[in-house]
């Protein structure tokens, strides 16, 4: 029910609809489209066109996750983003890049981002739904970002870490039309039914809604 509200509310924001007596009065066919839209992105073989290499923030370097760690998908078209997810790795960048290309692994997010200078990789395309959330749902609808470092080492979430995070989680949130707010930009920890802690006591919330906004 609040996937199908987040819907129609996205709807309206594609088409730039404004009065919001217009949208509950026109709400049942906008549904129907969207269900339509829906189907057609998810018959086999149909797919939105990509470019391999091509990434979907400006600064990151493409250094792909094996394609066992998440599934090709036509986002937003068959699935809705609506969150980001944050976590820390429990290992350094170079690390997290290499089990996420160990098909083994069986997870990974869309991007790690490095300590000492906020460089980013994206490692699973926006469109393509990542092995990261422990969560069905929470994989569909979700963007996830990895970050350098362990929960209980304050030495690895720097400004740059901060900076560089903060600039891609507004990226994401300008694309989809995500509220820059602490319901819609989550920690794993979060996550219904997650046993992770991440990025656990010490990430700084206040400075990094401030640093999304002000990017
Ligand atoms: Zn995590």
């Amino acid at each position: 029910m609040a996937a199908e509200r987040h819907r129609l509310g996205r709807r309206h924001l594609l088409l730039g609809g404004g009065a919001v007596g217009a949208a509950a009065l026109c709400g049942a066919g906008y549904a129907a489209r969207d269900r339509l839209e829906r189907l057609w992105w998810r018959l086999p073989g149909t797919e939105v066109e990509r470019t391999e290499g091509e990434v979907d923030h400006p600064d990151a370097e493409w250094v792909p996750a094996a394609s066992a760690n998440y599934r090709r998908a036509s986002r937003p078209y068959d699935y809705a983003i609506d969150r980001v997810i944050i976590h820390v790795a429990q290992a350094t960048y170079q690390v997290t890049l290499n089990v996420f290309q160990n098909p083994s692994h069986g997870a990974a997010a869309h991007y790690v981002v490095r300590s000492v200078d906020g460089r980013i990789a994206q490692t699973v395309r926006e469109l393509d739904v990542a092995y990261h959330a422990g969560n069905v749902e929470y994989n569909e609808r979700s963007v996830g970002i990895e970050h350098e470092g362990w929960v209980d080492r304050p030495q690895y979430l720097t400004d740059a870490l901060y900076q560089s995070s903060a600039r891609l989680t507004a990226g994401i949130c300008d694309r989809y039309n995500i509220p820059k707010d602490r319901e819609h930009i989550i920690p794993h920890s979060a996550v219904p039914g997650s046993d992770h802690t991440d990025p656990g006591p010490l990430w700084d919330w206040d400075r990094y809604l401030r640093l999304v906004r002000a990017a």
